[in-house]
């Protein structure tokens, strides 16, 4: 196969399987990833517009009920009360970021009515567009409430398709039932959301094939892709840190397959990634954070404090990053939505 010529296609349609593989292992160089992450740079551009998208998330709203926990996880095991989650919606609110996402552990026994019943309590009291990353699996019934709720996104994510990696590094969570949660979202026509994670152990081939199962759920409109992070006194903390290159390849090649998802950098990713993923044809990141004080404590230790506010207000933690998210997009020539005004504007006057 001609990797010119693929490319050449790939700015019009998607690649399919086989030429998506030889896109991903052709981007192991630098030479021919630039090439590749230019076309996905044109389709990001034509599809979405040179937008830079900034969300917020407030975590743990749903408490993890998976036995054993997933081998990397340090979700924290205490859980914001509503009491709490109204308070953080607020704090959302302040700064000024149009779009929340309520984020939660995993119960394979739920058939999501809990979700239903916050959702309802969320949606009396804010105006931000609400999302849902919370793992129960969702009964039809449900679903359907969520939708006439009005929630944007509902997500199920696999992390990896490849199921003896799944088993190993999630070995009480089912990736059956993730891709069945996902099917039904979907065909509910609910906006899905779905994380895949670099680093976690998949081959390339999985990566492929993870993302023309993706390919096939038309109301897919996010993909975040995590970077493992190995974490201390999880049983994975000796495994090594996914890096950032592996990310964006496989940022240049979803962009090339799936056309027109947000693709956000996510868990074990950052600021510093924004460059390399606008690059790659990436436009999303989660720029606030809040959430229960003790939720991943190390988790933003490593950025630079004079420039993210963190803010500790009763049970939680606001961590807003915005204004250098921000910044770093803008330097490479990108429009950042909210605009700084609608950003300033929602901001509490002192
Ligand atoms: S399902 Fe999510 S919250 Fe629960 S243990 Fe796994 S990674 Fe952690």
């Amino acid at each position: 196969m001609d990797f010119e010529k693929i490319l050449g296609k790939c700015l019009e349609q998607s690649p399919n399987q086989e030429e998506a593989l030889l896109l991903l292992q052709a981007s192991r160089t630098p030479d021919k990833a630039i090439k590749i992450f230019a076309a996905a740079c044109e389709v990001r551009d034509r599809e979405l517009g040179r937008v830079f998208k900034l969300d917020s998330e407030i975590a743990p709203v749903a408490p993890c009920k998976i036995k054993p926990f997933c081998n990397y996880c340090t979700f924290s095991r205490e859980v914001l009360t509503p009491e709490e989650v109204l308070e953080g919606l607020k704090l959302a609110e302040e700064t000024g970021i149009a779009d929340i996402r309520l984020s939660g552990g995993s119960d394979l026994t739920n058939d999501g009515s809990d979700v239903v019943e916050l959702v309802r309590l969320v949606k009396a009291n804010t105006t931000l567009r609400v999302h849902l990353n919370i793992g129960p699996v969702y009964s039809k019934e449900n679903l359907v409430k969520l939708k006439e709720l009005g929630v944007i996104e509902v997500g199920s994510s696999l992390e990896t398709i490849n199921p003896e990696v799944f088993k190993r590094t999630k070995p009480g969570d089912s990736l059956d039932l993730r891709i069945e949660t996902a099917r039904a979202i979907n065909n509910t026509g609910l906006k899905l959301q779905s994380i895949i994670m670099a680093g976690l152990g998949s081959f390339e081939k999985d990566y492929i094939k993870h993302l023309f199962f993706l390919k096939e759920l038309k109301n897919l409109s996010h993909l975040p892709i995590s970077r493992f992070n190995p974490f201390k006194g999880t049983p994975m903390e000796n495994r090594r840190r996914a890096s950032p290159w592996e990310a964006a390849r496989l940022c240049s090649v979803a962009r090339l397959t799936l056309r027109t998802p947000d693709i956000r950098i996510a868990a074990g990713g950052g600021p510093d990634d924004i460059p390399l993923w606008l690059m790659a044809g990436g436009n999303r990141i989660t720029s606030v954070f809040i959430h229960q004080e003790k939720c991943e404590p190390e988790r933003f230790s490593g950025e630079n404090p004079l420039h993210i506010r963190r803010n500790f207000i009763k049970n939680m933690e606001v961590v807003d990053r915005s204004s250098i998210c921000r910044s770093f997009a803008e330097e490479a020539g990108f429009e950042v939505y909210p605009a700084q005004k609608q950003q300033q504007a929602a901001a509490p006057k002192i």
